[in-house]
């Protein structure tokens, strides 16, 4: 009895709506003005799950905010302390970064690693599976408004694809967050729900699930273990989904950026290559690798040997093969066509151990001779052309041809060059092939009745965060090679600190200038590129200081990014050797010559004869831009909770970090200051009344008229809003940033 009369306390002390006292009743009044300031009015959900409320907390127990029945033991916390708020926009201390993190941390506690700020979902990695994924919640979240569920990917799923439906307008999904965030996971769970929850169209019945196999294919070849996250992309994706006239989903297209092809010849220790190798290594029949001419163990191979990571606890490469095989088969590759893939797979390892000796006279020369033919066989090219090509080099002088040894270092470098280049090219090859599965019909797309798209974007390293952004094309020239240098600002660069060294040194130098070989003062030079590209910049420093002085702290071969976190040097010694691409001419004819068709695909004729790099090979990052601004933009930021990896970890630095350079309580602000899209008639006329005449300094007839007077004024068009008996409903984010950003100017 006495445990019974406890809980009917604190239920009542919990509930702090609907309480009998009067200073209860301040405190419900007070919090539904606030609601209905930022939120426009209590849903009906809200309404039900009060009256919910009512009923339970007489038995002992309530419906917390998420929906989710509970006991109630403590008795002073409410729920809302307990779980937090689902939304920043009701945090009381909406500028306090303390109390917006003491949220994510309180929810998190909670398992609800959903939060909005407004339209914006902050997802935090729980590093476990939950049970909230399943078809039950996708169908919960069908036809549903934000406020009237839990947050959820679904919401927004189901939200963006509801815009795209009745409003006409191509959408695009923008997922951000550092390695390990969550970003890839978020980017499968919306494929997932458009997968499972659109209609189909007859013609293309089996979309949904060759959409969703894309993704275990392009995860072995292009992600990998590395300290952060034992399945990091490697590479950055974007892929749009076409949807009919009805909504169903009828192709899909993918773009690829900067893989990581480094990786394929060198891992740090504790990292792994690319998943492949070591699925094809674990899961291949024996028969299989007899073929070609592998063994099982991973560690046989230079390649792999270094990261000295062969095994996964978390990962098993033998079913992930399984997965990947079978996903193969349902986006349509042959028999023939996975055959010529895993044989280029068997090559880059055998590649990786054909080693080289030097003669007497500083000759160099291949001392894994016997090994080769594993190696040209697989290629499928000539061997002794291949065994010259990775020992000489053609030049063309004066128009004379020249054949010079190679030395040591050189060799080795043409060798890592070629695997690289033949892994890259690979990988780009299957992105064209899944695209060619996932094409949208010419005569769903010319049926007159029009198609729609929604995009999604998971690219490691860049900010989509504001529309000044999308205006920005400095970063576009930085990423397309055509820096303009002093028209860098650090808003921009929040984002270019964002990318990794690696792609400081594609970005800045290309793949192929004439520079890139390999050689210590080349070193220097590619530093001095990047002076030239970035020098003066507030986050990149050399040892030159503005006024032509040397900083003698610094190095002659040092550069410092100052990142979010703090300042890293980086040694430029070795720098191009790692990253060096340039495939050597005879390399590249020997390689158009294959018998394998996919390499005499990715190696064409013409490349070896005028040495330019087809365009194919390159998906520029401005036309990345064009086709994100033509689109409607929803947003996930994610967060990574602990660098443990561990479920139920909230390391608060940490997470410090990423609300800050994901730009969070910014987003919060613009959203308090747009409120949601819909507000009371005195609250909208007390706001912006200062932007009319008519209405300024006061308006004296009815409400709605003067709504009506002063959005005429602003140039609201009239699909923008709608007015009702006592609000004005405001359709797109845009139209109230506009207004505020008038308003900010007067
Ligand atoms: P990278 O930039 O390195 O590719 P990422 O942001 O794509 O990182 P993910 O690969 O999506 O990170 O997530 C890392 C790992 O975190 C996943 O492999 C999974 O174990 C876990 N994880 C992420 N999101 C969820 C989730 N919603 N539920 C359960 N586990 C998750
Ligand atoms: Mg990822």
């Amino acid at each position: 009895r006495d445990l019974g009369d406890e809980r009917l306390q604190s239920a009542s002390a919990l509930s702090s709506q609907g309480s009998q006292t009067e200073r209860g009743k301040d405190v419900t009044k007070a919090e539904r003005e606030r609601r209905s300031a930022s939120l426009g009015g209590t849903t009906r959900s809200e309404v039900f799950q009060q009256q919910q409320q009512d009923r339970m907390r007489y038995q002992g127990r309530e419906v917390d905010i998420e929906g989710r029945v509970r006991l109630v033991m403590e008795s002073t916390l409410t729920a809302r302390d307990r779980v937090g708020v689902q939304d920043f926009v009701l945090l009381e201390n909406y500028n306090s970064e303390a109390a917006f993190i003491e949220n994510l941390r309180r929810r998190f506690g909670e398992n609800l690693i959903y939060t909005y700020i407004g339209s914006v979902l902050v997802s935090v990695n729980p590093y476990k599976e939950l049970e909230i994924y399943s078809k039950q919640q996708m169908e919960r979240y069908r036809g549903v408004s934000f406020y009237e569920i839990s947050p959820h990917i679904y919401a927004l799923s189901d939200n963006t694809y509801r815009a795209m439906r009745t409003e006409r307008k191509d959408q695009c999904i923008l997922i951000s967050g550092e390695s390990g965030a969550g970003k890839t996971e978020a980017s499968k769970k919306i494929l997932l729900y458009y997968a499972v929850t659109c209609p189909t169209n007859d013609q293309m019945p089996a979309l949904g699930e060759r959409l969703l196999q894309s993704n275990p294919v392009l995860e072995a070849f292009g992600n990998a273990k590395t300290f952060r996250n034992d399945n990091s992309s490697r590479f950055g994706k974007y892929m749009d989904v076409q949807f009919d006239f009805r909504g169903a989903p009828v192709g899909g297209h993918i773009l690829n950026y900067l893989l990581e092809k480094s990786r394929v010849i060198h891992q740090n220790h504790g990292e792994r290559n690319f998943h492949i190798f070591y699925q094809l290594l674990d899961g291949g029949e024996d028969d299989l690798l007899t073929a070609l001419g592998l063994e099982r163990n991973p560690q046989s191979y230079q390649y792999l040997v270094k990261g000295n990571c062969p095994r996964l606890s978390s990962v098993s490469d033998k079913n992930n093969w399984k997965v990947v095989m079978k996903a193969l088969s349902v986006i349509g590759f042959t028999e023939e066509e996975v055959q010529k893939l895993l044989n280029i797979i068997a090559s880059v390892l055998h590649l990786g151990n054909t080693q080289f000796g030097e003669g007497e006279e500083g000759e160099t020369y291949i001392t894994t001779e016997t090994k080769i033919t594993n190696l040209t066989k697989l290629l499928g090219v000539d061997g002794s052309a291949l065994g010259e090509a990775l020992t000489h080099k053609k030049l063309t002088a004066k128009g004379e041809e020249m054949i010079t040894p190679l030395s040591f270092e050189q060799a080795v470098s043409a060798r890592d060059a070629l695997a690289k280049a033949v892994y890259g090219r690979t990988f780009t090859w299957l992105v064209e092939k899944i695209n060619q599965s996932l094409a949208l019909k010419e005569e769903i797309y010319h049926s007159g009745k029009g198609c729609s798209v929604i995009g999604l974007l998971d690219i490691y390293g860049f900010e989509w965060e504001t529309v000044q952004y999308f205006d920005n094309k400095i970063i576009c020239d930085l990423i397309e090679e055509k820096p303009q240098r002093h028209h860098l600002h650090s808003g921009t660069y929040n984002n270019f600190i964002g990318l990794s060294v690696y792609d400081v040194v594609s970005v800045t130098v290309g793949e192929d200038e004439e520079c890139l070989r390999p050689g210590e003062t080349c070193d220097v030079s590619f530093l001095e590129k990047m002076e030239d590209t970035l020098g003066g910049h507030p986050h990149f420093v050399t040892h030159k200081l503005a006024n032509g002085k040397t900083r003698r702290v610094m190095s002659r071969e040092e550069f410092r990014l100052l990142h979010y976190a703090g300042e890293v040097n980086y040694n430029v010694n070795g720098f191009l050797d790692k990253n060096n691409d340039l495939l050597n001419r005879n390399l590249k004819e020997v390689m158009c010559q294959s018998d394998n068709q996919i390499l005499s695909h990715c190696f064409r004729k013409e490349e070896a004869i005028d040495q330019k790099r087809p365009e194919m090979f390159k998906n520029s990052l401005t036309k990345l831009m064009e086709i994100l601004m033509s689109k409607e933009p929803s947003y996930v930021r994610c967060i990574k909770p602990n660098d443990a990896k561990q479920p139920g970890r909230f390391d608060e630095v940490l997470v410090r970090h990423q609300v800050k350079y994901l730009g969070l309580m910014e987003n919060l602000r613009v959203r308090r200051a747009g409120f949601a899209y819909r507000r009371r008639f005195e609250a909208f006329l007390q706001r912006y009344k200062p932007l009319c005449p008519e209405t300024w300094p006061n308006w004296h007839g009815r409400l709605s008229d003067g709504v009506s007077t002063l959005v005429n004024h602003l140039g609201y068009k009239a699909e923008e809003y709608k007015l009702g008996r006592s609000k004005i409903f405001i359709r797109f984010p845009k139209t109230l940033f506009n207004t505020e950003d008038a308003l900010e100017a007067k």
